[in-house]
C-alpha cells in the first residue's frame, strides 16, 4: 500500500485572488525579512475576503531555528487565527507550517512527532501556502526544516497532516525573483525531479510529477533567466517546481541532497547551489544503478543543452546558466575545506537521502564525491 499526497493547487494568472472565496475571518500571514519590504504581503493582504483580520509577521531569516519560530507563539494564540498563511521560500513556508503545529498542538513539542504518529490538527486553523521563489517544493511537502545553531544541523518535522491545504502558484509571486535566486532554486528543482526519479521509493506517480517537472523546467528556464519578467515562462517554471516537490516528497531525495545539506550547514552555500554542485557527480556515480531512468530523463533536455548523459546534460546545463558548479567557485580554501572532508561525509552519512538513494554510498566514496565537488580552483 502506498500514497500520493498533494495539497489542492491553485494555480497560474491570477490564482491568488483564490484566497477570497475562502472562508477566512483572521489570516495570520508569515513571511520574511526581505519581502516584508516589498509588495507581496500587502499583494496578499488586499486578496483576503472583505472584513478579514490579518496579522503580519515579518522577521523569518534565512535560516529560522526554534527560538526564532516560536518567538511570536503568544502572540498568534491571542490572535487565533483561523487560517495560516507561509509567504515566501522554504523557510517562509516551513516556519507557517512549525508555527500551526504549535498552535494546534500547544501541549507537544517539534521534537516529540513522527511522521506516522497522528496530530490531530486542524481544530483551529487550516494552511496556505504562497510561494514566491520557484524551487524548494515546500509548499507541497511534508516536512519542515528547522536549523539547530549550536550543533550546525537541521531538524526536520514531517507528517502528511502539514501539507498545506492549498499551494497557490501565481507567475505574480515570482516575476520578481531577483536572478541569483531564481538560478539556485530552479537548480533545486532539478535536482528533487531527478532525485526523486530515482530514489528506492520511486512510484508511477512521483515518476510522472518529475518528467513532467522537468520538461517544463528545462523548457522555461534559459528564456525565464534571459527575460526573468516573461510571466508565462515564469508560470511554467513555477508549476514545474511544484511538480517536483509532489514528486519527490512523495518517493524521496537522495546522495546530492545528503551531500548538500552538509556543504551548506557547513559553509552557509545555498540549499540550490549546493545540492547542484554535487548533482551531476551524483548522477554520474549512480548511473550504473539506474541508467535507463537517466537516458529517459535526458531526452527531456532541449537539443541546445543535451549532451550524451544526464551528467554532461546537466553540466552543459548549468554552463549556459551560469551556474556556480564547484567548491572552489564558492571561495572556500581547499585548505580549509580538505580538513573538513570527514566531517562533511560524516554529516552525509547521517542524511536520509542516502537510506533511499538509488546505489549504496560508503564513506569511502562520500569522500571521493566531496573531493570531485571541490573542482579546480579558478
Ligand atoms: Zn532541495
Amino acid at each position: 500500500m502506498w500514497f500520493f499526497r498533494a495539497p489542492t493547487i491553485v494555480f497560474g494568472e491570477d490564482a491568488l485572488s483564490y484566497l477570497s472565496t475562502l472562508p477566512i475571518r483572521k489570516a495570520l500571514i508569515v513571511t520574511d525579512r526581505h519581502l516584508r519590504t516589498t509588495e507581496l504581503p500587502e499583494k496578499v493582504s488586499r486578496a483576503l475576503p472583505e472584513g478579514a483580520e490579518r496579522l503580519v509577521l515579518g522577521d523569518v531569516g534565512e535560516e529560522p531555528d526554534l527560538d526564532e519560530m516560536t518567538r511570536h507563539l503568544d502572540q498568534i494564540r491571542k490572535f487565533e487565527p483561523d487560517w495560516i498563511v507561509g509567504l515566501g521560500g522554504g523557510s517562509s513556508i516551513d516556519t507557517a507550517k512549525i508555527l500551526f503545529v504549535l498552535y494546534e498542538r500547544p501541549d507537544l513539542t517539534v521534537y516529540d512527532t513522527t511522521p506516522l504518529q497522528p496530530l490531530g490538527l486542524r481544530h483551529k486553523s487550516r494552511l496556505v501556502a504562497i510561494p514566491t521563489t520557484s524551487g524548494t517544493g515546500s509548499e507541497c511537502t511534508w516536512a519542515a526544516v528547522l536549523s539547530e545553531r549550536q550543533e550546525k544541523r537541521k531538524h526536520e518535522l514531517a507528517s502528511p497532516e502539514i501539507i498545506p491545504d492549498y499551494a497557490i502558484l501565481d507567475p505574480e509571486m515570482v516575476v520578481g525573483l531577483p536572478v541569483e535566486q531564481t538560478r539556485n532554486t530552479a537548480v533545486d528543482a532539478i535536482t528533487h525531479a531527478i532525485e526523486g526519479y530515482v530514489s528506492t521509493w520511486k512510484n508511477p506517480f512521483s515518476d510522472a510529477m518529475s518528467e513532467k517537472a522537468l520538461e517544463l523546467i528545462l523548457g522555461n528556464l534559459l528564456i525565464v533567466l534571459k527575460n526573468p519578467k516573461d510571466t508565462a515562462a515564469r508560470n511554467a517554471v513555477h508549476v514545474g517546481a511544484s511538480m517536483a516537490g509532489l514528486s519527490f516528497s512523495n518517493s524521496q531525495i537522495g546522495l546530492a541532497h545528503a551531500l548538500g545539506h552538509a556543504l551548506g550547514a557547513r559553509y552557509k552555500t545555498p540549499h540550490g547551489k549546493a545540492v547542484g554542485i554535487f548533482l551531476p557527480l551524483v548522477v554520474e556515480f549512480n548511473s550504473s544503478a539506474c541508467q535507463d531512468r537517466f537516458d529517459r530523463l535526458n531526452a527531456l533536455f532541449p537539443s541546445p543543452v543535451r549532451a550524451g548523459s544526464l551528467a554532461g546534460s546537466l553540466k552543459k546545463l548549468f554552463g549556459a546558466m551560469g551556474q556556480d558548479a564547484t567548491v572552489a567557485a564558492l571561495g572556500v580554501k581547499r585548505e580549509e575545506y580538505f580538513a573538513a572532508l570527514d566531517e562533511l561525509a560524516s554529516m552525509a552519512a547521517e542524511s536520509t537521502g542516502l537510506v533511499t538513494n538509488p546505489r549504496d554510498a560508503g564513506s569511502a566514496e562520500l569522500r571521493e564525491l566531496l573531493t570531485q565537488a571541490y573542482g579546480e580552483e579558478g
